[in-house]
């Protein structure tokens, strides 16, 4: 097939000989994206979950400003900076008690990479052969070879199937089958070989939205302990207060061996990730042998200006944005309440600020028709939304208000009278 499009450009997870033209955007403010053509469109996904505060928060934009005036890039080996002083030191103060070093990168992908890494390396540096990842069916951690290997198989990476390693996968700990997915984690640990179990925490979200009980995650995380299994705690999606919580672990009570951060870091500005670790990670690392270094950098590691557009984030956090988070999961919480009721849905469900309803439909599943269907209504009604299959969910920027919730739910009844 060949294209008839204007533009050169390869959009992501777009397949193009069945979209339109790609919906320009001019300007973003608070919720709300604005188009080329003059619509105002309510963003209730934050942009792929990215959005905290709202597009463009005008203390994030000052503090890229100042720093970009100051020094915009530099080789963070051998070299360091303010901006990733500041955040590094913030960050352990905020995340669960017990991390003790922070290593910078660029996305969420490439900090589930590193921490992969950092720990394949724990092992092979204090001699130990464990290779073996865990994990949960269902998962997403990113698009990368490694990334893939760890997530869902599927139609997604059928494709590069060859080149992904081999993993143990648990089920995923459905309401009542809890019982199962811990039996089968405490099997996997027993393996000689585990290395490290790696998880989305309280909420699996590519792979739908699904969610999933704080003790579970607790009990989880205590049986790694008993093997002495390395606990990855992937807050890509969960963190910076989308669970409720600054981070989902904050409610199992539980501290991982390795969290990654990436998504809300900047509120939603610029890409920058964060992978933390123990100490005795970083210390299995830490010789006078040079082969024993952490061999892990990217060109645009801990750039100054995604530093300092973090470090605006955080100090954002400190002046009433849990509050926020508090206010919208309530606000969400009342506008569901209607649809828990409806049979037109079901598996009606919410963790903190997001909401996820899966529409009863004949098409259904990611690759079946009423997704983009879903989608293109929503855009007809101005709004930004992404269902993934049959599963509408509603993620916003926690400046979202009330009258602009009541229209996005308005807009997902209605589709379900037109779709379903
Ligand atoms: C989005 C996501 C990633 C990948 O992050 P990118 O910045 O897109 O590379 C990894 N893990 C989870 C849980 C995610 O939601």
């Amino acid at each position: 097939m060949t294209s008839p499009r204007k533009s050169p450009i390869w959009h992501p997870f777009t397949q193009h000989a069945l979209h339109g033209e790609m919906t320009r955007i001019v300007r973003g403010e608070g919720a709300y994206l604005y188009t080329a053509d003059d619509r105002r469109i309510i963003d209730a996904i934050a942009s792929w979950w990215v959005v905290t505060h709202g597009h463009c928060h005008p203390h994030i934009v000052r503090a890229i400003q100042e720093q970009a005036e100051q020094l915009n890039q530099i080789i963070f080996a051998g070299h360091t900076h303010d901006p990733a002083e500041a955040v590094a030191a913030q960050l352990l103060k905020l995340a669960p008690e017990g991390l003790d070093y922070v290593f910078f990168s660029d996305s969420g992908s490439t900090s589930v990479e590193v921490a992969l890494k950092m720990a394949l390396g724990y092992w092979h540096n204090i001699g130990v052969p464990r290779t073996r990842i865990i994990v949960m069916e269902h998962s997403y951690h990113g698009d990368t070879v490694g990334t893939m290997s760890v997530g869902a198989r599927g139609v997604f990476n059928r494709a590069y199937e060859p080149l992904l390693f081999d993993v143990a996968s648990i089920p995923f700990p459905a309401a009542g089958h809890e019982q199962a997915t811990l039996d089968a984690l405490e099997a996997a640990c027993k393996e000689q070989t585990a290395a490290a179990f790696i998880v989305e925490p309280l909420i699996l979200g590519a792979g739908g939205m699904l969610m999933y009980s704080p003790w579970v995650l607790a009990e989880m995380k205590r049986i790694c302990e008993a093997a002495n299994v390395l606990f990855i705690a992937d807050e890509v999606m969960t963190g910076w207060g989308r669970t409720g919580t600054l981070f989902a672990c904050e409610q199992a009570g539980i501290t991982p061996d390795i969290a990654c951060y990436s998504k809300g870091l900047t509120g939603g500005s610029l890409p920058l990730a964060v992978t933390l670790c123990r100490a005795d990670i970083y210390d299995a690392h830490y010789s006078s042998d040079r082969a024993r270094m952490f061999f892990h950098s990217s060109s645009y590691t801990a750039n100054p200006v995604a530093c300092a557009a973090a470090k605006a984030n955080l100090e954002l956090w400190q002046h009433g944005t849990g509050e926020r988070v508090t206010s919208l999961a309530a606000m969400q919480e009342r506008m569901l309440a209607p649809f828990r009721t409806d049979a037109r849905f079901e598996s009606v469900r919410r963790t903190g600020t997001i909401t996820a309803l899966d529409l009863k439909a004949s098409d259904a599943g990611y690759l079946g028709g009423i997704g983009p269907k879903l989608q293109a209504f929503f855009e007809r009604r101005n709004l930004l939304l992404r269902p993934l299959g049959n599963t509408i969910y509603v993620m916003p920027p926690y400046c979202l208000t009330e009258a602009d919730l009541v229209e996005i739910y308005a807009a997902i009844s209605d589709a379900a009278d037109e779709l379903a």
